[in-house]
């Protein structure tokens, strides 16, 4: 059975230690991407036509569930900017069907940012995930070197807009530390984030997951993060992980 994770895509360092909590998060969409993120492992589109959307591959994350009999989901994929909908229907499809294996599974979709496209993120939003979140990754100042492809601004209005619609959803979103950025850059992020709507963060430290990522700039000390849950606590964030191996896919939106 084919089964793309992006535990395994990813190279995540946590890896054993979910899988052997029977916690994983499964990636759409197929395994190559079209931006180039260089803080990420995952496998990228070069010049070739990447496949369209899968049913096999809803199907086989089903019966992934099922085999495992996971009560706590997190769905996630590569960002698809060649598809119309950046791949948000095939999101919806997929809740649809894990829905119909278990009505009390808990879904949350880590999403890419659908290039701003409302209609992308309703369509998500429409087939009823517990949680929804979408990773700023850094701060702004460093969009251009870490997340070339991606905006700082349409990745906070992708969490706004999704409380908006739908007020109810849990909406989270995750940061990396250690690629030069400051304190106060880091502070900032985290008050732009919770002025959009989101409930949860999660703060990590970068880890070059092979040589064709960006290196470490700095390893920050542990009483770094508690100094970062000590602000997301004044800031009002209703949960938060910050430490050097938190990761946000591994910190669903049950994180106690
Ligand atoms: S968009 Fe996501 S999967 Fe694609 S390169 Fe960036 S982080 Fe990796």
């Amino acid at each position: 059975m084919r089964l793309n994770t992006v535990c395994q895509s990813a190279q995540c360092p946590n890896i054993y230690d979910c899988f052997a909590k029977k916690r994983c998060t499964f990636l759409l969409l197929g395994n190559r991407c079209t931006r180039n993120c260089r803080f990420c492992a995952v496998e990228k589109r070069k010049t070739q036509t990447l496949q369209a959307p899968q049913k096999e591959e809803l199907f086989n994350i089903k019966e992934a569930v099922r085999r495992l009999d996971l009560r706590k989901v997190v769905i996630t994929s590569v960002t698809r900017d060649d598809l119309s909908d950046g791949g948000a229907g095939h999101f919806a499809e997929c809740i649809e069907i894990l829905k119909g294996l278990s009505a009390g599974l808990d879904i949350e979709v880590l999403v890419p940012d659908f290039l701003g496209k409302k209609e992308s993120i309703e369509k998500v939003v429409s087939g009823g995930p517990r949680g929804f979140s979408h990773n700023v990754e850094t701060v702004p100042r460093l969009f251009t070197r870490v997340r070339p492809e991606a905006e700082y601004q349409r990745s906070l209005d992708a969490i706004r807009y999704a409380k908006e619609i739908a007020p109810w959803l849990i909406t989270k979103s995750g940061l990396m530390v250690g690629l030069g950025e400051t304190r106060k850059e880091v502070y900032n992020v985290m008050k732009d984030l919770k002025e959009s709507g989101c409930d949860i963060i999660t703060i990590g430290q970068y880890l070059m997951p092979n040589p064709h990522c960006l290196e470490v700039e700095e390893f920050l000390h542990p009483d770094e993060f508690v100094q970062f849950s000590k602000w997301a606590r004044e800031l009002g964030f209703e949960k938060f992980s910050c430490s050097p191996f938190t990761r946000s896919s591994k910190e669903g939106i049950w994180q106690s």
